[in-house]
Parts: structure tokens; sequence; C-alpha cells
């Protein structure tokens, strides 16, 4: 039976060359090490899987392109919205939900399609816990303290108990509706005293036509029945987990609304609009 961690004896001639290595990369041995058996085992670690862009969101491509099953082969964890941006959802545990404009939230059926997911298999690799987290941009500044860079992605869990969260949750669009026409109408809802999980992603700033850049987050309540994409919250302590991702695997969708959509667009301001303001 393999437990959670292994101890190994190395060989002279595996232990010079992981040294070797480690000096060269800057990398540890355990990430060195991890990496490799998942290699070997045909395991996808430190992957960011997504289905399509932020800049076809941006552009109305809100068809759905992968069903969930397909998301699930790859990530337990992750973020996303449904076909014509029904809602916002949550992949936590291996375990899917949808927060719906009408403030409930429904476990998802594998058959459902997504336009839009960013997925990982999370395993913590930097956690902290943290006290008197002021606001939502407090909390960004203690996640900057903690990543390892603004250059690679960064899968983010977040527990904990919140006196407040304030979600909005996109309203179902017709096709082809641009991505801040669609969140103009968002529902927003504002949680008390909640108990809860925020999943979420660091996208670095040069990925901002294939991810929202920055932080992204959405909120999950421990009874699962609140939930929505983050923004705004405050909270006395939390337990960060923190997974850096340095690959990503891209799955591009092949609707003709994808293929001539014109991508050659800056999405910054557009994505700022959709993905931070409020009503
Ligand atoms: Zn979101």
């Amino acid at each position: 039976m393999v437990q959670d961690s292994l101890k190994l004896n190395l060989s002279r001639n595996l232990k010079e060359a992981l040294s070797h290595y480690c000096e060269q990369s800057g990398d540890t041995p355990e990430r060195a090490a991890l990496r490799a058996l998942a290699d070997f085992l045909d395991i996808e670690h430190h992957t960011v899987y997504q289905v399509s862009t932020s800049g076809a969101l941006v552009e109305g491509v809100l068809q759905g392109a992968v069903p969930l099953r397909e998301v699930l082969k790859h990530g337990d964890f992750g973020l996303g919205t449904f076909h014509g941006l029904d809602g916002e959802g949550i992949l936590l545990d291996g375990q899917c939900w949808q927060a719906l404009s009408d403030g409930t939230v429904r476990p998802v059926d594998a058959a459902q399609m997504t336009p839009f997911w960013v997925a990982t298999r999370f395993q913590s690799e930097k956690d902290a816990r943290i006290q008197d987290i002021r606001s939502i941009d407090d909390l960004y500044a203690r996640l900057d303290a903690m990543r390892l860079s603004d250059n690679i992605f960064t899968g983010i869990r977040i527990e904990g108990f919140f006196s407040r969260v304030d979600v909005r949750v996109a309203c179902k669009s017709e096709m082809g509706t641009d991505l801040v026409t669609a969140t103009h109408n968002q529902a927003e809802f504002h949680f008390a005293n909640v108990e809860g999980t925020l999943v979420g992603f660091y996208t670095p700033e040069y990925a901002h036509t294939i991810g929202v850049p920055g932080y992204h987050l959405h909120f999950i309540s421990r009874d699962r029945t609140q939930g929505g994409h983050v923004l705004g919250l405050v909270a006395n302590s939390l337990d960060i987990a923190l997974d850096f991702g340095n690959e990503l695997k891209l799955i591009l969708p092949e609707s003709s609304s994808f293929l001539n959509a014109d991508l050659t667009g800056d999405t910054r301001s557009a994505l700022e609009k959709a993905e931070k303001a409020r009503n």
C-alpha cells in the first residue's frame, strides 16, 4: 500500500545527478522527483488544463465546447462557466457545481458542456494561514507575497470562515453576446458569516488573451448552497494552499463561432470590466 509520502534510498549516481539537476535548475529534489514519477506514470502534474480562451469569451464565443466529463479527466479542481454563460462553475475535490443567477447551487451533470474552463490536479506546494483579511485587494497582496513568480500559472485553494463574501453570477446569454454586455446584468449576492472554499487561479499578465490576468476566484460554501465569482470578501483567518503550474494544456473549440472570431484585440479592459466590476 502506498502512503502519502515516500522515503527513498538513492543510489550514489542518482543522488549526484539529482543534486546537479537541482543546482542547475533551482528546483527542489522533492519537486523534481514528483515530476519524474508523474512523467513515468503518465500523469499530468502541475498542468493547467484549459478549455478555450478568455479572448473568445470576450468576443461572445459562449457555445459549450467540451463536456465536463472530459475536464474531469484532467483535473479535480478549477473554475469555469457553462453553455451560454449560464452561471459560475466550481470544481472542488473532483465534484463540479453550478452557481445559478437565481442564487441556487446545483451539482453538475458530467454531460453538461463548457465554453470556458480552467482545471488542474491540485497538489499543494506552499501553504499558510493568514489573519485579518480586510478586503479582496488585501487578500491579493498576501497571495502576491506567497507566489513563486508572476510568470507561472498558480492554482489557489483557500478555506475558511468568511464574515463576508460578495459574488456575482453571470446570467444565461444569447450566443454571440460579448462578455462585457453579458455580465452587465449580472446577479450579485452578499453572503455573511459563511464557511467555504475559494477555488481559483493566478494567470500571468502576458497570458491575458488566454486567461483572466491576475487573480480569478470562485466561491462555494461548505454546505454547497451558496456560490459565485468573487468580487469582494472579509475574513478573520484563512488557510491558503498554492499549486504552481508550469505546463498549460489548451483545448481550442472547433465551432464556427470560435474559428471565425476576431481574437486579435486587447482583452484587458473588457476583462477588467467583466470580471472585477460590481453593478
Ligand atoms: Zn469567474
